[in-house]
């Protein structure tokens, strides 16, 4: 495969011979080397490091035995010999999707230092930077009352509203002025719609181009290829976060009086198919810093709400990511036909977006069996449709063509593949969770059933958020140093250092667990949803937490880029989110959302016009009906 000069056609050619399970298992991420311009430590001066809080050649014990019983306010002493770095902004961004992006262009005017951490290499990772010739959505606030936005909570999305100045507010020139080129235009060079009933949402949107501009102010600090595992709770505020550097396996702490989260949901539990998992969204993005949260006692919102959008499954051992898939959305119900090929959606038939759009076919393909022995169901392109249709993916046709398949005029199967995921933190109005000083852009009572973002959403709330979290910091008591208890910083580092460095008999590797737990989170959290799929998915889950996560092992316990420890602790978070929004949605009886449930085929507003939010006590999951603020409520 050619190195140099390589064009994207013939990297994907490249690809398709050779490693195209790489683009589905997203090894792809790793571009940017350590220490490349976006590593504060290398780069910027306001982010100052305090390397190695305390430093001890402590025999590797385990820790838990040995650990000293601390008079209060002494600062532990680190027990093992992981030495961890600690770094200091006022602001901390988790999260350099759009989300994060549009949070830290809004709080970035005000002055603030600002360091934004992602898991994978900057402009590379997530959902945002897999730049996918985006559809950029855009309601005004009344567009925002749509049946598919019924359950969201109305006075935050109005203060978010207010905040932008209403109608006023134009998100063309706002991108424009980030970085933003957006192509499609009309004949006089205006930005075009993509239909008359939607005047603010336009295509190809290339959202790298709004995270090059933000890196080019030299106003921010990156910090990369850092997996957030932990926040810093002391009391009833957050100080930070805590992850570790995955190259090196170093662990991180940065100190921050405000925390934005923008890390994304769960995307990784719906179903494992041949050779890639059921879903279109980053292998990155596991719930890691909800799940994180919802251990501290946070209450979690609307995970039983998901997105699917229907992708190819043509090649047994091939899996397509969305930038390299052909399928359809709600846009194209016209290409979509199920197992016997007659057409499933009529032409003039309304469905009520994605969610109606999911909910008809779970029904089909489950109930009805009209489906595929993949549970999916046929696409095809008519030449008409293949030149007309503005979806972007269109743009893979040739693709396809080029390599043996023509989906002009041939059926191809697809399937419901997730996409995105609610199961956050709730927020009050200004976008604040239970813990001061932790915010989140995505946060339960932004998405509703919607089941997580849109770029609409991100946007709206991504703005909003890096405002709130500005106003915090301007009214926020500091916390000063010798104030802070370190002791989380001590007991994350013993939790990751002991999930890396087990040994038990009979021992499971994180990918066979992860394969249990997509299991499990296929057969009860797919686009049809029947208590006894819900039950017996649960049942598993609980069997996995009681006996195969106490025999997860790493094939080594090195700390230098292991990936295997990296999904260990993701499959942490992968159970929790899975057993949580089956949970959720057993609760739930009704249908809503991007699901069908038989026994409760109706929405049901009476009953269920409401957020269900889930808590720990003690190791039991509690939930609990919250209403939606009304407008002005
Ligand atoms: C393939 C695809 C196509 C879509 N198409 C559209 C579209 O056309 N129009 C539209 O409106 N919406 C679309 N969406 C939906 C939605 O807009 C996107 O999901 C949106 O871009 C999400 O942005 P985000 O910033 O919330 O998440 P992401 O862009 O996924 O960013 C989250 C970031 O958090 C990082 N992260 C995760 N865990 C950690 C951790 N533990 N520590 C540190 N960092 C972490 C990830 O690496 C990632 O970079 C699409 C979604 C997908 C997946």
């Amino acid at each position: 495969m050619k190195r140099e000069g390589i064009s994207r056609r013939d990297f994907l050619r490249g690809t398709m011979a050779s490693a195209l399970g790489v683009a589905a298992t997203g090894i792809l991420g790793a571009c940017s080397p350590a220490g490349a311009a976006t590593d504060p430590a290398t780069t910027s001066a306001s982010v100052n490091e305090e390397t190695t809080k305390a430093e001890t050649t402590a025999a590797e014990t385990t820790a838990a035995e040995t650990a000293p019983q601390m008079e209060s306010g002494q600062t532990a002493p680190v027990l093992e010999s992981t030495p961890y770095e600690v770094y200091h902004t006022e602001l901390l961004v988790i999260g350099t999707g759009n989300a994060g992006v549009w949070a830290t262009q809004r709080a970035m005017e005000e002055g603030k230092t600002i360091l934004m951490v992602d898991k994978g290499p900057f402009r590379h990772s997530g959902a945002s930077a897999m730049s996918w010739d985006a559809l950029m959505i855009w309601h005004d606030y009344a567009g925002m009352r749509t049946p598919d936005w019924q359950l969201i909570n109305g006075e935050t999305a109005q203060a978010a509203f207010d905040y932008l100045g209403g109608a006023e507010f134009n998100p063309y020139v706002e991108s424009i002025n980030h970085g933003q080129t957006l192509p499609f235009r009309d004949a006089n060079g205006e930005v075009a719609p993509i239909s008359p009933q939607l005047p603010k949402t336009t295509v190809s949107a290339f959202f790298r181009r709004e995270m090059d501009a933000l890196l080019g102010t030299g106003r921010i600090n990156v910090m990369d290829q850092t997996m957030i595992t932990d926040l810093l709770v002391n009391g009833d505020r957050c100080l930070g976060a805590i992850g570790i550097y995955l190259p090196t396996g170093r662990m991180r702490v940065i100190r921050a009086d405000a925390t934005i989260m923008a890390s994304s949901g769960c995307t990784q539990i719906h179903g494992w198919l041949n050779i890639g998992y059921r879903g279109i969204n980053s292998t990155d993005n596991t719930g890691d810093v909800p799940m994180a949260a919802f251990r501290h006692g946070l209450k979690i919102g609307e995970s039983e709400f998901a997105q699917y959008d229907f992708n190819s499954i043509i090649f047994k051992d091939v899996a397509h990511t969305f930038g390299c898939g052909i399928g359809a959305d709600a846009g194209e119900l016209e290409v979509l036909f199920d197992a016997n090929h007659e057409r499933i959606f009529a032409d003039d038939e309304v469905v009520n977006g994605n969610l109606g759009m999911c909910q008809r076919i779970g029904e089909l393909v489950f109930k009805d069996k009209k489906g595929t022995a993949n549970d999916g169901v046929y696409c095809t392109y008519t030449q008409e449709s293949y030149e007309t249709v503005r979806y972007p993916i269109m743009r893979n046709v040739r693709f396809f063509q080029e390599h043996g398949f023509d989906p002009i005029g041939n059926y191809f199967e697809v399937a419901a593949e997730m996409y995105e995921h609610g199961g956050a933190p709730i927020i009050d109005k200004n976008m604040m969770t239970e813990l001061k000083g932790l915010f989140d852009v995505r946060g339960a009572g932004a998405c509703g059933e919607n089941g997580g973002p849109h770029m609409c959403h991100n946007r709206l709330y991504g703005h909003y958020t890096g405002k709130c979290a500005v106003n915090y910091l301007n009214a926020a008591p500091a916390v000063g140093e010798e104030e802070i208890d370190w002791t989380p910083v001590e007991e994350e580092c013993r939790r990751l250092s002991e999930i890396r460095t087990r040994k038990v008999e009979n021992g499971l590797r994180p990918h066979e667990i992860r394969r249990k737990i997509q299991a499990a989170g296929y057969r009860g959290f797919t686009i049809y949803r029947t208590t006894e799929m819900m039950e017996e998915a649960i049942a598993e889950l609980e069997r996995i937490r009681r006996e195969d996560m106490p025999r997860q092992v790493l094939a080594d316990d090195s700390t230098t880029f292991n990936v295997e420890w990296k999904s260990a602790i993701e499959n942490i978070n992968m159970l929790d989110s899975a057993e949580m929004s089956i949970r959720a949605s057993l609760l739930r009886e009704e249908t809503r959302g991007c699901y069908f449930r038989p026994e409760f085929p109706q929405k049901d507003d009476v009953n269920w016009n409401c957020m269900l939010a889930c808590h720990l006590e003690g190791d039991e999951m509690v939930f609990e009906k919250i209403p939606y603020p009304e407008i002005g409520g």
